[in-house]
């Protein structure tokens, strides 16, 4: 199909920390790619995050949740700063209160092996890594954020809530993704010792049912991390809950060469907001040593999942091009940081891909 709109239009919220020093650089490669495939990015940049809150008093404005309600779709970098909290000492994180306010219930990450040297792993098929983990991220065992029921000074309750409408969209957008790529799609929970993750897993099987061309498998959590280091290359997409999901992309992210490399997207029924999968990073903010690539990588991820809701391939072949131009970067050691053990800083890894990129 064609689109009639060559304009996409993104709200753009850089945060703290290393988040405008990434933030800069995949603007650029977006624009850079806009130009080679013929359309164009109108990107406005809104505030949030912990500086925001320190010095205005408060944290998300609503005036950013109506631009992220409005735009086609987000792109975001990391929020928090250590020594700034709400007064009730509570974290900054408006990232995950953006989840919440627009039901963005699929956290996609997305495990690629874009520079085979950063995985630690000795086998040779580690070079294979290509798969996608989808994060419940609205219930789960974080349905209770902030809200766990203390029994006095003697025991503190978390609560752990699988709901049917919440996991049928999750499932059904976990099979629709397994069918764009290789088809399988693997179930990891604990439904043997956790009612709500049975519950979880016959949802999965009924929603199961409606994909009969999608091979599927189903683990427990336990099983399957030891599974992720044991034959990574073997996964496609994997769905799970929120707890587990968040604990599993960490170890994704660390079988490809860490959080620099790995993006994310949190999706919605209309509403979408990319970013990486890592933080803030206090520790080398300012510096300009930060690895851009995971916010290059959401910028692409935008841009492929933008182009499949528009039917606009020119989106999709733009989110290729800068993929294979990230990896190109990193092949040749030009964009390789000191998270990869190189010494570029972020504004040359950045130069790098820029000038790796083609149509
Ligand atoms: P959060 O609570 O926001 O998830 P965190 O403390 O768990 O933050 P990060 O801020 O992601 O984690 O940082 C973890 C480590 O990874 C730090 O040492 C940081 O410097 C490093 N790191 C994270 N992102 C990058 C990046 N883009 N480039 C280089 N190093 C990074
Ligand atoms: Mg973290």
């Amino acid at each position: 199909g064609r689109s009639l709109n060559d304009t996409i239009s993104i709200a753009v919220l850089p945060g703290d920390g290393i988040g405008p020093e990434v933030t800069g650089p995949a603007l650029k490669v977006l624009d850079r790619a806009a130009g080679i495939f013929g359309f164009r990015v109108s990107a406005v940049e809104h505030p949030a995050g912990a500086g925001h809150y320190r010095d205005h008093g408060e944290a998300l404005p609503q005036s950013t949740v109506d631009a992220v309600g409005r735009a086609d779709a987000t792109l975001l970098a990391a929020m928090g700063l250590p020594e700034v909290r709400y007064a009730d000492n509570t974290e900054i994180v408006p990232q995950i209160d953006l989840r919440e306010i627009f039901g963005l219930f699929g956290g996609v990450r997305p495990i690629r092996a874009w520079l085979p040297d950063a995985v630690p792993l000795k086998d040779p098929r580690g070079r294979d890594i290509d798969f996608v983990l989808v994060r419940e991220s609205t219930e789960g065992l974080f349905v209770g954020r902030g809200k766990e029921q203390a029994d006095g000074d003697r025991a503190v309750r978390d609560i752990m809530e699988v709901t049917r409408t919440t996991s049928e969209k999750l499932f059904r957008f976990s099979f629709d993704l397994a069918r764009t790529r290789r088809k399988q799609l693997t179930l990891v929970d604990k439904a043997n010792v956790l009612g709500s993750m049975a519950f979880f897993r016959r949802i999965f099987d009924e929603i199961a049912a409606e994909y009969p061309d999608v091979t599927t498998e189903r683990l427990y959590v336990d099983a399957c991390a030891m599974a992720m280091v044991q034959r990574p290359w073997a996964f496609d997409v994997m769905v799970t809950e929120n707890m587990f999901g968040d604990i599993l992309s960490d170890l994704g992210a660390g079988l490809i060469g860490g959080l620099g490399l790995a993006p994310s997207g949190d999706i919605g029924g209309d509403v979408a907001i990319f970013q990486p999968s890592h933080g803030t990073a206090p520790d080398i903010m300012g510096q300009g040593i930060a690895n851009p690539a995971a916010m290059i990588l959401s910028a692409a991820l935008m841009l492929d999942w933008l182009g499949r809701r528009r039917e606009d391939e020119r989106l999709q072949r733009a989110a290729s091009a800068i993929e294979r131009a990230v990896e190109a970067a990193l092949g040749s050691g030009a964009a390789r940081t000191r998270d990869l053990g190189g010494k570029a800083t972020t504004a040359a890894a950045a130069d790098a891909v820029l000038a790796e990129l083609k149509g």
